[in-house]
C-alpha cells in the first residue's frame, strides 16, 4: 500500500521514498513506492508530472491501495529514491480545482443546482450544472466566488465519522463510507474530493468565469483561476491595447468603437457592391440577334448580373449576359420572359466545361470559353 502524502499535505514538492515494486509493462515501466507526493489521476484532475530520480513521470495511476507511476527507463527494486512534483503545474491545477469548488459551491447555495460534470485540462476548466442562468446569475456567482478569495477563507480536508458526517452539510450527494474525503471551504462549499487542495482560498488569486451557456437542460460553464486567469488576462490586456491604439480609442469606448467600425465596413461594402454593379452595367458590351441580348462584362458577380439582366430583358425573349472572371472563366446568367432557358444552359454547359442551371426563367452558373466570339457564335447557333 502506498502511503499518499498529497491527501494530508498538497505542498510536498520533494521527498524520499523506497521502491517497492517494478514492472515492464510495453517498454515503460511501472513503479510503486513506500510513499508519493505524485497525485495519480482522478476526480477529473490530470495525472502529476515530475521526476523520479530525475527521471521523467509519464503517467500516474491508482490501482488498489497503490500508487503506479510509469517511467521511461527503469529504477531498482529497493533502492532508495528523490520525487520531484512539477510544482507550478501541480499548483495550478489546485488553484483551479478549488476555485471550480468553490463556483459550484456557491452556485448550489444561491440556486440549488447540483455539479453534474466536470473537466480540466491545463488551459480550461469546463463544469456543468443541472439548471439555467443569466448574465447576472453568473456575475453574482462570480462575485460571490471571489469573496472567498479576498477574505482568503481557510480550506482543509475532513474524514468525518459517520455521526460527524451526519451533521455535516455537504453539496456532494454521496453515502458516507469508510475514509471519505472531504474538501470543506469555510463558509462556501463542503465537498467530497480526492485531489489536492491549497489551504486557504486567498492562494487561489482570482476566479474568472470567462464563457457559460446553455447546455442538456442546465449550463455549461468555462471558468480560469489563478495562474491561468492572469496568464488570459495578460493575453487580453496585450490584445485590448493594439485594438485601442489601431482605433485611437479609448478602453471605455472601445466595443463602441470596434461597433461603429463594422457599421462603417457595411455601409462601404454597400457601397462598393452599388459601384460595382455600375461599373460592371457600364462596362456591358451588347450584341443583339433576333431573339437574344447577348452581354460581356468584367468582373461582375451573379447579383450584378441580375440587376443587369432586369434592365434587359424587356429587349428580347432572351438576355444572355457574361462576366469573364480569370483568363477563360466566366459567369453566366441566362433570363428569358416567356421561354425556357434550361435546354440552353444544357448546352453551354455541355459545349463550354460548363457547371450551373436554375428554373426555365433564369439559370446561372459558370463556363470555359477561349473568348466571348466563341460563346457569342454558340448561342447564335442556338437562338
Ligand atoms: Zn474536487
Amino acid at each position: 500500500m502506498t502511503q499518499k502524502l498529497y491527501e494530508n499535505d498538497s505542498y510536498i514538492k520533494e521527498f524520499t521514498a523506497t521502491v517497492t515494486s517494478v514492472e515492464e509493462d510495453d517498454g515503460k515501466f511501472l513503479i510503486t513506492l513506500d510513499k508519493t507526493a505524485f497525485f495519480p489521476e482522478g476526480g477529473g484532475q490530470a495525472p502529476d508530472k515530475g521526476e523520479i530520480k530525475g527521471i521523467p513521470v509519464l503517467d500516474v495511476q491508482e490501482r488498489g491501495d497503490e500508487v503506479v507511476h510509469t517511467l521511461a527507463t527503469s529504477i531498482s527494486l529497493g533502492e532508495e529514491v528523490k520525487g520531484v512534483i512539477d510544482w507550478p503545474l501541480r499548483f495550478s491545477r489546485m488553484q483551479n480545482h478549488c476555485a471550480e469548488h468553490i463556483l459550484s459551491g456557491v452556485i448550489h447555495k444561491f440556486f440549488g443546482y447540483n455539479n453534474v460534470g466536470f473537466h480540466m485540462n491545463d488551459s480550461l476548466i469546463t463544469f456543468d450544472v443541472d439548471g439555467p442562468l443569466t448574465a447576472e446569475d453568473v456575475e453574482k456567482v462570480e462575485k460571490e466566488a471571489n469573496r472567498a478569495v479576498f477574505e482568503n477563507a481557510p480550506i482543509s480536508v475532513l474524514y468525518p465519522t459517520a455521526e460527524e458526517f451526519e451533521n455535516i452539510e455537504c453539496r456532494s450527494k454521496i453515502e458516507l463510507n469508510e475514509g471519505v474525503r472531504l474538501i470543506k471551504v469555510e463558509g462556501f462549499d463542503t465537498c467530497a474530493c480526492c485531489a489536492p487542495h491549497p489551504k486557504g482560498a486567498g492562494e487561489i488569486g482570482l476566479i474568472k468565469v470567462v464563457n457559460f451557456f446553455p447546455n442538456k437542460g442546465g449550463t455549461r460553464i468555462e471558468m480560469l483561476a489563478g495562474a491561468l486567469a492572469l496568464a488570459d488576462y495578460s493575453y487580453l490586456h496585450l490584445a485590448a491595447k493594439a485594438i485601442m491604439k489601431q482605433l485611437s480609442a479609448k478602453r471605455e469606448e472601445l466595443a463602441q468603437s470596434v461597433a461603429k467600425l463594422g457599421d462603417d465596413l457595411a455601409v462601404a461594402r454597400g457601397e462598393i457592391k452599388k459601384l460595382s454593379e455600375k461599373l460592371a452595367a457600364a462596362s456591358l458590351k451588347t450584341e443583339h440577334t433576333e431573339r437574344a441580348v447577348i452581354g460581356f462584362t468584367p468582373d461582375a458577380d451573379f447579383n450584378a448580373l441580375r440587376n443587369i439582366a432586369n434592365g434587359l430583358t424587356g429587349e428580347k425573349e432572351y438576355v444572355a449576359l457574361f462576366s469573364q472572371n480569370g483568363e477563360d472563366n466566366y459567369n453566366y446568367l441566362i433570363a428569358t420572359k416567356s421561354g425556357d432557358v434550361r435546354e440552353l444552359v444544357k448546352a453551354l454547359n455541355a459545349e463550354f466545361s460548363g457547371k450551373g442551371g436554375g428554373k426555365p426563367d433564369c439559370a446561372q452558373g459558370k463556363l470555359t470559353a477561349t473568348s466571348p466570339d466563341t460563346i457569342t457564335e454558340f448561342i447564335k447557333t442556338k437562338l
